[in-house]
């Protein structure tokens, strides 16, 4: 299917058409041109807000794993002490990544229905491990779950680890993501989710401390951050900047500010809480155990006794249904649903849990 009637896909989510109107137009040179450098600096602001920091933000041309990549091999070098936090796919994921890099790794590992909750463990780790920087993620998409991070930020500022990274990528915008408050030195997020552009666009928003340590670390390559440092002072960026992507972005981060993030994080605990409710009511089971925190972008249930993921999806998708299904452990297992962004949507959720309950009801 090339276009879904009932999108639910946590990611890529439903383009709205004032943001797919922004690729409409034949930019010119990003490298030339003063509309495009306002047009960053406009875009920067605007996602300043939504991750409630005064940190500068890059803006790069690709997927959320290349923020991810660029982020670890911009501040680590070899050898250097790495605290994962792990509940899921993107956390283990995570820890594989930075030990790929020649880090030392220390992984405080959960089952994939958990969210973070022992601050006595991971102070203890602080404490005897003296990382160089601590890794977690705020919403662990293939599992729906949400953790909690003020607390470690607060452990992180106590302790002096000097980097605290946090994969948001499925999160800002959609759940407030406290950059500052919670002392987030680098903050990954991604164009296809919460703020419903095309995936082609990822950001990281840098802390002082981190723009120090990319310095020292001096690392060269795509996906390196350093050259942002200067690009907008200078007009002067590492690539042909992606005018297209950046006007998306823009566009996107504008209809969210234009709702106002309270109502904006409102319309997803909404439609979360009532997604939960009705799958739970159908006899279905989510995935996040009940004392972990359920996400309001993303909700993971449990594919149903008697049938297997793949029936389970082509059931859905003939009744125009799509949904993801999940990754590692979980894949074929779970099914997801994506209400984030556009796809938070009251009336499209009801739509799709119709189908939902349509289709269990035949099983
Ligand atoms: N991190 C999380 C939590 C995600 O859900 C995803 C994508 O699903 C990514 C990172 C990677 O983003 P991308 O697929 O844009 O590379």
């Amino acid at each position: 299917m090339e276009t879904y009637p009932i999108p639910m896909v946590p990611g890529p989510v439903r383009v709205p058409p004032q943001v797919l109107a922004a690729l409409q137009k034949d930019y010119g040179s990003g490298d030339l041109e003063r509309e495009f450098l306002d047009l960053y600096n406009q875009t920067e602001a605007n996602l300043q807000q939504l991750c409630a920091t005064r940190n500068r933000i890059v803006i790069q041309t690709g997927e959320g794993m290349l923020a991810l990549w660029g982020a670890l091999k911009s501040t680590l070098r070899p050898g250097e002490r790495v605290l994962a936090l792990a509940t899921g796919v993107f956390g283990y994921g995570i820890a594989e990544m930075a030990q790929a890099i020649g880090a030392e790794v220390k992984t405080i590992g959960l089952p994939y229905d958990a969210t973070l909750s022992n601050w006595d463990e991971i102070e203890a780790a602080i404490l005897e491990f003296k990382p160089k920087m601590i890794t977690a993620v705020h919403c662990e998409t293939p599992s729906g779950t949400l953790n909690p991070l003020a607390e470690v930020g607060r452990l992180k500022a106590k302790y002096g680890v000097p980097l605290f990274y946090v994969d948001a990528v499925s999160s800002i915008g959609g759940t407030p993501v406290e950059v500052d408050a919670w002392g987030i030195d680098l903050a990954l997020g991604g164009s296809q989710k919460v703020l419903s552009a095309p995936p082609m666009m990822a950001f990281v928003a840098v802390s002082e401390a981190a723009w120090e340590i990319i310095e020292q670390v001096d690392y060269v390559g795509y996906d390196a951050l350093k050259p942002f440092r200067q690009a907008q002072a200078r007009f002067e960026f590492p690539y042909t900047p992606n005018w297209h992507g950046v006007a998306t972005l823009k566009v996107a981060s504008d209809l969210l500010l234009q709702e106002g993030l309270t109502n904006v994080f409102a319309r997803h605990e909404q439609v979360a809480a009532y997604c939960r409710q009705r799958l739970q009511a159908m006899g279905l089971r989510l995935l996040p155990r009940p004392d972990a925190v359920p996400s309001p972008t993303v909700t993971a249930v449990y594919v149903p006794e008697g049938i297997s993921w793949p029936e389970l999806d082509a059931r859905f998708r003939r009744r125009g249904l799509v949904v993801g299904g999940s990754y590692g452990p979980l894949a074929g297992k779970v099914f997801r649903l994506g209400h984030m962004g556009s796809q938070a949507d009251l009336a499209l959720v009801t739509q799709a849990l119709d189908v939902i309950e349509d289709v269990v009801r035949g099983l």
